[in-house]
This record gives C-alpha cells, structure tokens and sequence, in this order.
C-alpha cells in the first residue's frame, strides 16, 4: 500500500481532538467500581465487621438511606430472606446482592453503572433491625466484601472480587 501527500488525514484535527478530551471527565467515566452507600453514612470501621454464618456484610444504617451499585451489570429482583433485594449480575462476572431495601429505585433488567442509585436501604425479609446485607459471589461462590468496602471507601481501586477470600470474615 502506499500513502500519498494528498490522503485526507488531518494531522492538526486529530492532535485537536486529542487535547480537548476533558481528563476528569475520562478518569470518572472510566472508574470501574463505587462505593455503595453516602459516604458518611457509616464509620470506615463498620466496613470491616464480620457476618454471621457465612461470608458477606450488614451494615447497620437507618432505613430510607441510599444504596449505590458496586459496579456496571444488570439488574434482577431478589426476594425471600433478602426482602426487597436487588441483585446485579456485574460485568465483571461477579454476582452482587443487596438485602433488605425498605424500597427498589430501578426494574429488573435494567442496565446500572457504577455509583447508580439501587435504592433504599431498609429492614424488609429476614431482618431483625434496619441494615444492609451486601453480598458478593463468584461462580456460586460468597465472597468476603469487607477488603473491597474498604478499598472503595477510601478511594482506591479494589480488589478483584475474584481475589477476595472466601472465609475469615463470618462467625
Ligand atoms: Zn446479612
């Protein structure tokens, strides 16, 4: 193949386009991963509570409080002991369940993006006290979510939901 002087390739456009992209912009759209609840909703050091019998998280915060996805996925409505749940089957291939809403903000099947508001937190299903029972699974598998509250709540990048252990945080 050879390349002519009169190609249309604007060397100046495209440098133009290059230094207009907004930095900021780019870097939130491009955060994979959100904290799930109002900063300040919790102490840091409720994060890293153990759950009971198996591995996941509640949180103990007052009901109507916002709830926030982890990550991108879809939605479905989970019922039960989970009360009003919403799970998000997250484009990372995890799986993320959230108990007990007093009330579900999006449909099941819809499309989430990190830091999308779920809906209220609350104290429906099997609850004896307002909370928010967070759960992450990998091929069928709980995983520990404290490592990763933690992570988001300070403002890092957590850790591959893949990675997280599968026991040490139940009792
Ligand atoms: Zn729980």
């Amino acid at each position: 193949m050879e390349y002519h002087n009169n190609d249309p390739v604007d060397a100046s456009g495209w440098t133009q386009t290059l230094l207009s992209a907004d930095p900021e912009t780019a870097r939130c759209t491009s955060d994979a991963y959100d904290y799930v609840l109002p900063r300040g909703a919790v102490a840091r050091a409720e994060l890293d509570d153990p759950h009971h019998d198996y591995p996941a998280i509640d949180i103990q915060i007052p009901t109507g409080t916002p709830v926030y996805a982890v990550t991108s996925g879809t939605v479905s409505h989970v019922g039960g002991g989970y009360g009003n749940g919403i799970q998000v089957n997250g484009a990372d291939g995890a799986t993320y369940i959230y108990g007990h809403l007093d009330s579900r903000g999006v449909a099941a099947g819809a499309t989430v993006s990190p830091g999308q508001y779920l809906g209220e937190s609350g104290n429906t299903g099997n609850s004896t006290g307002p909370h928010l029972h967070f759960e992450i699974r990998t091929d069928g598998v709980k995983r520990c979510p404290q490592t990763m509250l933690l992570a988001l709540y300070d403002g890092l990048t957590p850790p591959a939901p893949t990675s997280l252990p599968t026991s040490g945080c139940s009792y």
